[in-house]
């Protein structure tokens, strides 16, 4: 399954694989846009390169 708009690695520039959601609750981390307003947190994507096998975690795209 193809995601719409993978993250791409910074070190190796492939398309990585999502596969964990978490929500960070720490929101000043954050842009206030991030924010889930009913989740009180900002969902973060995280996502391992199947390249160098490094995670990255992004926060996911709040849609207006
Ligand atoms: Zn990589």
């Amino acid at each position: 399954m193809r995601e719409k708009n993978p993250m791409i690695c910074p070190v190796c520039g492939v398309a990585m694989n999502h596969h964990a959601d978490k929500i960070d609750y720490n929101v000043e981390a954050h842009d206030a846009a991030a924010v889930d307003p009913d989740l009180g947190g900002v969902v973060e994507e995280a996502h391992t390169c199947p390249e160098c096998g490094q995670t990255f975690v992004r926060a996911e795209r709040v849609e207006a």
